[in-house]
């Protein structure tokens, strides 16, 4: 079930950091939660995620260029990501638009199940196939996949081990990822551009 309200611009407070968590197109700031695009505010009333759907989202990005996107949802054929700022330069993509990456362009070989691959929350590292109308991704290539991730247990974050395996910093745990020849050398830039995501 999704609440819907009214159009809100950039900075307008959408509730306290105790009645909602910060979603896609919004922001936390001392204890309150605000729009940081234009758009309509959606309040998903299981999590009481308040995220807002922005308008005029024009393509910022085109087919070739590197990307830094964070994993928002996994779903059975396609990944859902925000994506957040060009790998090449830093600079943020306006509007922070949804990239999605199919199963079939995950890697270069055989993908059972997303979820063995990614974890919703993951930076990954990907390269667009097409920008518009919707925005495309893959993370086929050695530099390409999950360049950052948290624990799924304690949420530390998780050290590369070996091939594709990380391990939590804290409790030890160990998970897979599909991990980008980058993985944990970029949180220097993602630290720019990930405000919303704690
Ligand atoms: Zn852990």
């Amino acid at each position: 079930m999704k609440e819907t309200k009214g159009l809100v611009l950039p900075g307008e407070p959408l509730g306290t950091a105790e009645e909602l968590a910060p979603g896609r197109g919004t922001y936390e700031y001392k204890g309150a939660i605000y729009a940081s695009v234009m758009g309509y505010p959606q309040v998903e009333s299981e999590s009481k995620t308040v995220s807002v759907k922005a308008i005029h989202e024009i393509p910022h990005v085109s087919e070739g260029d590197v990307v830094y996107a964070r994993v928002e949802e996994i779903k059975p054929m396609l990944l859902v990501t925000t994506v957040l700022c060009s790998a090449v330069n830093g600079r943020v993509v306006p509007g922070y638009p949804d990239g999605t990456v199919h199963i079939s362009k995950a890697k270069d070989s055989f993908v059972d199940r997303l979820e063995k691959e990614f974890a919703v929350g993951d930076m990954i590292k990907a390269k667009i196939l097409s920008g518009y109308p919707a925005v495309k991704l893959t993370t086929v290539g050695h530099d390409l996949g999950v360049v950052s991730a948290r624990c799924q247990e304690c949420h530390a974050p998780l050290a590369h081990l070996s091939e594709n395996k990380l391990v939590c910093t804290r409790c030890g745990r160990r998970e897979d990822r599909l991990v980008s020849s980058e993985y944990g050398k970029v949180t220097h830039i993602l630290g720019t551009a990930t405000s919303s995501a704690t």
